[in-house]
């Protein structure tokens, strides 16, 4: 016996349908769309809280150098940002919120200058 995954009711006819009909697979995988449009919401933006948190945490003067390698460990992820800026040499700066980062190579290390958003920005 198995149940239809919209309404739960017992299938009659072939054993592998999932649904007892087209209008309860419709609304079934409706929801599910939903689910996962509002998770994709959820999880971006559960990131970028995160990504905050840390540039924050390293950046306790406004400006700070701190290891790529250390921030992407304690969970960062460089993907997600809210918005970036171009200073005058070029260089892009991503933000998440009122802190920004930019990716420097020193050797074969790299790095990022973090910094805090400023109204002339
Ligand atoms: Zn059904």
């Amino acid at each position: 016996m198995s149940l239809c995954l919209e309404c739960k009711k017992e299938i009659t006819g072939r054993k592998d349908k999932k649904y007892c009909n087209q209008y309860c697979k419709s609304a079934f995988q409706y929801k599910k769309n939903k689910v996962n449009e509002e998770s994709f919401y959820t999880d971006v933006l559960k990131q970028l809280r995160q990504n905050r948190k840390l540039l924050k945490q390293y950046n306790k003067a406004g400006k700070a150098i701190v290891r790529k390698d250390e921030l992407l460990k304690n969970g960062f992820n460089p993907n997600r940002f809210t918005h970036y800026w171009k200073n005058k040499k070029g260089d892009v700066y991503l933000f998440c919120f009122e802190f920004g980062f930019l990716e420097k190579k020193e050797g074969s290390k790299t790095k990022y200058v973090l910094i805090q958003w400023q109204d002339y920005m």
